[in-house]
């Protein structure tokens, strides 16, 4: 397993949000957690990534206990987390927001994971010298994986990708993804379009008021009448 949750409880100071949640993504896979508004998806994806206390419970990468470990020492572990607000550094050039995605890298590293993420998305590539900030939604999104992908990670978190993004960018982004895994990176995935990420998924969990509530392979939990008819709007 690359990543194991285990029994987690956590939250914002008194107020749980996860229940004893346990849920595990095998290397190379692309895992969905699927859920409504409010489920707690976002707080596991945060708390995975050090940035929400856990009370009880282990979160392991790579075999190794990382829970209430400092966010940056996360990353120095080799995961790292794509937050929905993205937060890119607007006035910075798009190379430099890539830069600064590599802090943990020696200089030569930078060079050649620049080219991987320039070939990934050469659009960053065309745009590299303009500011972050006058780049459209999905080209943003892209900028922020692909500054995620300069520490080199083992293991990749995204909350809800393609928010706000127009149908082509959507598949665009979810096919990035996919292609990123292909790398060998492994993918636990946050979508508000439920039924393109478990396309892309080889398993899904799903979460209701802080307890995962139905697990299995993508491709039956798409066909499952109970997940059709409370997330994909079928
Ligand atoms: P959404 O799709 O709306 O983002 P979600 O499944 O990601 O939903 P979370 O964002 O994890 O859900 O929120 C779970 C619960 O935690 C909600 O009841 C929310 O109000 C609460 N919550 C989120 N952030 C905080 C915070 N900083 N302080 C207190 N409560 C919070």
């Amino acid at each position: 397993m690359m990543l194991e949750l285990d029994d987690v409880h956590a939250g914002y100071r008194r107020l749980e949000i996860l229940h004893g949640l346990s849920l595990h993504v095998d290397q190379g896979e692309i895992v969905s957690l699927i859920g409504a508004n409010g489920a707690g998806k976002t707080t596991t994806l945060r708390a995975i990534a050090g940035l929400v206390p856990t009370s009880r419970g282990h979160i392991r990468l790579d075999g190794q206990d990382v829970q209430n470990r400092a966010p940056h020492r996360i990353v120095r572990s080799g995961l790292v987390h794509v937050a929905q607000d993205r937060a890119l550094f607007g006035h910075l050039q798009v190379v430099e927001n890539l830069e600064m995605g590599a802090y943990t890298q020696s200089r030569s590293t930078v060079r050649s994971s620049l080219e991987e993420v320039y070939e990934l998305f050469p659009i960053l590539q065309e745009r590299r010298l303009q500011r972050a900030d006058t780049m459209s939604g999905g080209q943003q999104q892209m900028l922020a994986i692909g500054r995620a992908l300069m520490a080199r990670p083992t293991c990749l978190t995204l909350d809800e990708p393609s928010v706000g993004l127009a149908p082509n960018l959507v598949a665009q982004v979810l096919e990035a993804i996919s292609r990123i895994r292909d790398t060998g990176v492994t993918v636990l995935i946050v979508e508000q379009n439920a039924s393109q990420a478990l396309a892309i998924s080889d398993r899904a969990y799903v979460i209701e008021s802080g307890s995962i509530v139905l697990e299995g392979k993508a491709s039956d939990l798409a066909d499952d009448p109970r997940v059709r008819e409370a997330y994909l709007g079928v």
